[in-house]
């Protein structure tokens, strides 16, 4: 039996290839490969250089009021909507070249599941006699929203180990299955993801891990992984990224399987990009992590506000996040502070502070902003009948829409501006082109951001002035002076 595995091409107005690693796409090749299948896997999202213009979905015109024609620069928002790999019929084509018998198509996130559907669609159109199963992330936490569109004959529910085993007719897998991806290539650096564990014990509302992968944290057998390393070749150094949920909360096996691979390749580097829970680290830990390699922290706050940290059940440490990011900041070392905002009840007050609060956390340390979106099932939207009569593309971050009545599109795309332009007072390679445009949004109190073709800076069109004020009469002088 000859086996396609794609992951469909991305709609969206970014997409960073270095973070498309697409795990669970190779772990179902390699299962196939395992069990004896002819199998080819396919990522459209990193097939081209360069994506796509394509036109702003209608779903989501309603943003056209905050993109600013031209738009260029640090603190812009989003310009041009992006497709991320061929068109779905040239992919249908692709797909169909390799002669499958059956097609298992990836989708990672259930806000991609239009491109899942129009992939399949096309792919029936060149031969209806090929079977389609759809898989992944995306289609477990709504597998009843593909049902109805008659382009899948099978959706499987779960991990690959377990549901496309049995699929197989095979026995599931008892560990989650290694893999390790190349993912970018620079003159000095190879850089790979992998992962060593799966879930999450915490259960955070606004996050889908535990519904997902469990709550019962499970290893990889790190034996297989430590192989995989063995076989690069190491004239380039290696970068390492791990892509756990939350691997802190196996702090010995975690530190075993760093130090078993630093034995292989004493130069390699490690991140945790997709973000670490600073409340499982201490100074000592920190160290740890440093000496055996860490370069960069990525930590995923939630919110630093108490108040809404106890109605998402999560908890807020917040003198730990501080000495942890001094620490770092005396050190050099970059840490990138992720919150979330948008959630229900959250202020425009509350967003300010969080933003302030993030802004004085030293020079090093960079903030990154994800507007809330849920994921079909998460507490407060159990219901998923009400994802039938949207589309998708709204559950993107990028698509700001105001989920919970707190925040409205223009507040958050305000926020992600501010955001940008409290990160640009912390580049260390300021012009004073950039000097002049922070010192003027601070002076003024106002959003100014630049245009190609404009000399000058100008004001953004629409954001929330009310909110830019409070955010530059609370801001310390000393983050642009
Ligand atoms: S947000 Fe982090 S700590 Fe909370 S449930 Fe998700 S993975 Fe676990």
């Amino acid at each position: 039996m000859r086996c396609v595995v794609a992951v469909p091409p991305i709609e969206d107005f970014y997409y960073t290839p270095h973070r498309g690693s697409f795990l669970g796409a190779h772990i179902v090749n390699s299962i196939l490969k395992e069990h004896g299948y002819e199998s080819h896997l396919i990522c459209f999202p990193n097939l081209y250089k360069k994506p796509k213009k394509i036109p702003l979905p209608k779903e989501i015109s309603y943003l056209s009021d905050f993109i600013v024609n031209k738009e260029t620069g640090p603190i812009s928002f989003f310009s041009s909507y992006k497709r991320f790999g061929p068109d779905y019929k040239d992919a249908a084509h692709i797909v169909n070249s390799y002669k499958p018998d059956i097609v298992f198509i990836s989708c990672f996130a259930f806000c991609y599941a239009m491109s899942s559907i129009y992939l399949a669609e096309e792919i029936k159109k060149i031969d209806p006699g090929i079977e389609i199963v759809l898989g992944g992330t995306g289609a477990s936490v709504f597998p009843e929203y593909y049902e109805d569109t008659g382009f899948f004959d099978d959706i499987l529910i779960g991990l690959a180990e377990h549901v496309l085993t049995n699929f197989l007719g095979m026995p599931k897998k008892d560990k989650p299955v290694p893999a390790l991806v190349k993912t970018k290539t620079t003159k000095k650096w190879r850089y790979y993801s992998s992962y060593l564990t799966r879930g999450c014990p915490r259960n955070c509302k606004f996050c889908s891990v535990p519904m997902l992968h469990g709550r019962k944290l499970e290893t990889i057998d790190k034996y297989i992984l430590e192989n995989k390393i063995k076989e690069i070749d190491s004239k380039k150094g290696i970068f390492l990224n791990f892509e756990d949920d939350n691997v802190l909360y196996k702090w010995n096996f975690f530190i075993e399987s760093l130090k078993e691979i630093k034995n292989i390749n004493k130069d390699i580097m490690f991140s945790c990009e997709n973000g670490i829970d600073y409340r499982l680290l201490d100074e000592r830990r920190l160290n740890e992590l440093i000496n055996l390699g860490f370069r960069q922290f990525n930590f995923s706050i939630g919110t630093t506000s108490k108040k809404i940290a106890l109605e998402q059940d999560r908890t807020v440490d917040l003198s730990r996040l501080m000495s942890l990011t001094e620490i770092l900041d005396k050190k050099q070392i970059q840490a990138i502070v992720y919150f979330i905002s948008g959630f229900p009840r959250e202020s425009i007050e509350d967003a300010i502070f969080n933003l302030i609060l993030l802004s004085g956390l030293g020079k090093n340390v960079r903030i990154g902003l994800s507007l809330f979106y849920p994921i079909p099932g998460i507490p407060g939207f159990e219901n998923k009948d009400q994802f039938k009569k949207i589309s998708p593309i709204l559950l993107c971050s990028s698509s700001a829409w105001p989920w919970n009545n707190s925040l409205s599109t223009e507040d958050m795309i305000t926020l992600f501006r501010l955001v940008r332009l409290v990160n640009l007072t912390k580049r260390k390679d300021l012009d004073n082109f950039y000097a002049e445009l922070i010192k003027r949004c601070f002076k003024e109190k106002r959003l100014y951001t630049l245009v190609r073709g404009k000399e000058n800076p100008v004001e953004v069109g629409c954001y929330n002035k009310y909110m830019v004020k409070l955010f530059f009469d609370g801001i310390k002088e000393d983050l642009w002076s």
